[in-house]
């Protein structure tokens, strides 16, 4: 009797898998505003949530940094995010999209003590772009849930922390990557940009229903993926009015050694989201590009502290977006809330290698909080055994 009762969910777990194929999935439908409702479920609209006017609508402000997290880049990031709040005094956010090769797990960990966001990037990051494009769930779920519990093992931080992913390159995989979000009980993705919708601005939904937004890098999701969220990367313009996606990706940017201008350039991009529907505006880039142009560090730094100062918005992880848009409140009420958790990590630093690897000739030195790996870790080995 007891048996029958664990085969048969066992047998469902088993269907369940099979279907993940993405052929079999269901083609999502047009969106229903009438059947699709928060907190689980929205429609891919410029609509601000909880049909707030603008006024009443916190104006969230996303920094974000893909890449390895490592002693090159640490010092911008501490320089730049440390200890800063907004006007409400709560601690301010800012994410990091981490892949795996030449990353610090003992950095990360601080990022994460420090209240950080910490997001997936892929283990491999492998070249060329047209492997994202073309990769399967299967390949997929080596990169993204296996560098879940990678990350979560190596840099000593809870797993369900890790909520969100960027694919490399921001290369959608048709529905494969959202698949993997859904498997893995994961929330949202923030590697899809959009020029459609810019002004005003695409708030974030969930792929339960047919998306309106248009598809710059496909292939694109056109399954039904309950429950998972898109945050859509909503593209810059530069001074020739051309789309960037990342700041540091502008064909058109001001000159690199100039801070005003720069300020001037981000401070634009911003007010066309503050003075519309408030859709979160990003400032995502590479630490490289920062570093590089102290123009740009000082004109993004003037812009934090300027932002920091009012009192409606607010500098954030992406998962906060998430979380607002699931259950909007006005802004009043909003700032009134208690602050984000920070719940630092212990970290007990090991410094292993040299350590060999299976992708490359090369041995590696890896920075974790935990016990050495006996390889350098990769895909098919998160755990370097
Ligand atoms: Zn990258």
């Amino acid at each position: 009797m007891k048996l029958t009762w664990l085969l048969v969910p066992l047998l469902l777990v088993n269907i369940v898998a099979a279907e993940d194929d993405e052929n079999e999935l269901p083609l999502a439908e047009p969106c229903d505003v009438e059947a699709c409702k928060l907190p689980n479920c929205r429609c891919s609209s410029t609509a601000i949530p909880g049909g707030l006017r603008p006024r009443d609508t916190p104006q969230f402000v996303l920094v974000t940094f893909d890449d390895g997290v490592n002693i090159l880049n640490i010092e911008t990031y501490r320089s730049s995010l440390y200890g800063r709040t907004n006007a409400n005094g709560c601690p301010a956010g800012a994410t990091f999209y981490v892949s795996h090769e030449y990353t610090n797990y003992q950095l990360v960990n601080e990022l994460y003590s420090n209240g950080f966001e910490i997001g997936l990037h892929s283990i491999t990051h492998r070249t060329p772009q047209t492997f994202w494009a073309q990769a399967d769930y299967s390949t997929l779920k080596k990169e993204f849930a296996d560098q879940r519990v990678l990350m979560s093992h190596f840099a000593n931080i809870p797993l369900d922390a890790i909520q969100g992913i960027r694919m490399p390159f921001l290369q959608l995989a048709g529905n494969a990557s959202f698949q993997v979000l859904q498997s893995a009980g994961m929330t949202y993705d923030a590697s899809w940009p959009t020029i459609s919708f810019i002004n005003p601005g695409l708030w974030p939904y969930t792929l339960d229903h047919a998306s309106i937004q248009d598809c710059q890098l496909p292939p694109c999701p056109t399954a039904s993926i309950e429950g998972v969220w898109v945050l859509p990367m909503i593209s810059w313009r530069d001074l020739q009015n051309n789309p960037c996606a990342m700041a540091d990706a502008c064909f058109a940017p001001p000159p690199l050694d100039d801070e005003d201008a720069w300020f001037e350039f981000i401070s634009t991009n911003f007010e066309r989201h503050y003075f519309n529907n408030r859709a979160p505006f990003g400032f995502y880039v590479h630490e490289w590009y920062v570093r590089t142009f102290p123009g740009v560090y000082k004109a993004l730094v003037r812009f934090l502290d300027t932002i920091n100062n009012v009192p409606d918005v607010f500098m954030v992880n992406s998962a906060e977006v998430i979380n607002w848009v699931k259950n909007p409140i006005p802004v009043n009420e909003y700032r009134e809330q208690p602050c984000r958790q920070n719940q630092p990590s212990p970290c007990i630093p090991n410094n292993c290698g040299p350590l060999s690897s299976t992708h490359t000739e090369q041995q590696f030195w890896m920075g974790i909080c935990n016990t050495c790996p006996n390889r350098y870790p990769w895909i098919e080995n998160p755990l370097g055994l």
